[in-house]
């Protein structure tokens, strides 16, 4: 997701306060990363217009203490209604702040389907291929699999694109937090922590192959664990060691810059996709489409 990180030590003692209390991380905290954009010192963060929530803070209070009103908090930070603001994230609180990044000609998902959820359909803006390969890819997964729950979609990026708090990337529509399968729950309408015991690594390899295959993906960002996993169901679906090679930076070192799918931290509740544009051109019709993903 690409957390602007708050500071190299709140990280830590939030990483350190999971262990402590022995449990998951709660998905916000453990979503820092450093990839994908540079860490931001406070003055700069300021400059940018961004301010941490601190905990406790709701909306209103933190609105106040930036001078907005609650509206245009909402609107700076394309939060929808139900949305609340969460504890060591950054928010956008500055009208003019300098914004970088764009998104010419993106189009909506829309709303959540039969075979996908949509959180936001105003953070859900991509470039076409983004859009198009993320649908047919979710299709083919829901038809293959018809029973279970649909795949959800959170962030790709706003309207017109530019900068979208907390992510230092989801800018130009070219990346999306894509929720992994599993196959304990029926329904899910939110990013979940992923574990060995819930992660339906059948699903979720036949949905990512689906659109890896298709020549349009840059990066896929995905837990070191959760690469075992998936590893072994690649091996099951056919992949070979070649394939596989190619594919996962597991077992590599976590920094090594090899493979499609890679570790960054955070990653254990949703996979960071990052869509590229094979020949230069985004755009795509419904043909090419069919082409890229198969129907079957
Ligand atoms: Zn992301």
């Amino acid at each position: 997701m690409h957390l602007l990180l708050p500071h190299r030590l709140l990280l830590a003692s939030l990483v350190t306060l999971g262990l402590l209390l022995g449990a998951a991380m709660p998905v916000d905290a453990a979503r820092g990363s450093k990839h994908g954009g540079k860490r931001l010192s406070k003055r700069k963060a300021k400059e940018r217009g961004l301010a941490v929530a601190r905990k406790g803070d709701t909306i209103d209070r933190l609105a106040k203490r930036h001078g907005l009103s609650v509206a245009s908090f909402r609107a700076l930070n394309h939060l929808a209604a139900h949305q609340k603001v969460r504890a060591g994230k950054r928010y956008r609180v500055s009208r003019t702040a300098r914004l970088a990044g764009g998104l010419r000609a993106g189009v909506s998902i829309g709303t959540t389907t039969n075979a996908y959820v949509v959180v936001n359909p105003l953070r859900a803006f991509g470039r076409p291929n983004t859009v198009a390969l993320l649908r047919a890819a979710a299709e083919r997964t829901q038809r293959r699999f018809p029973d279970g729950h649909r795949v959800v979609f959170e962030d790709i990026s706003v309207r017109g694109g530019g900068f979208l708090p907390p992510h230092t990337e989801h800018r130009g529509g070219q990346e999306v937090d894509a929720s992994y399968y599993h196959t304990d729950v029926t329904s899910m309408r939110h990013l979940r922590i992923a574990t060995q015991d819930n992660f339906d690594a059948e699903r979720t390899w036949f949905f990512l192959k689906s659109l890896i295959d298709t020549g349009h993906i840059d990066r896929v960002l995905v837990d070191w664990r959760l690469q075992v996993l998936l590893i072994a169901e690649a091996r099951k679906q056919g992949a070979t060691e070649d394939d596989i090679a190619r594919l996962f930076q597991h077992p590599r070192p976590r920094r090594s810059h090899v493979g499609i799918i890679r570790h960054a931290p955070g990653h254990n509740g949703h996979c960071h996709i990052r869509f590229k544009c094979p020949d230069g051109d985004c755009d795509l019709d419904e043909a090419e489409v069919r082409e890229l993903i198969p129907q079957s």
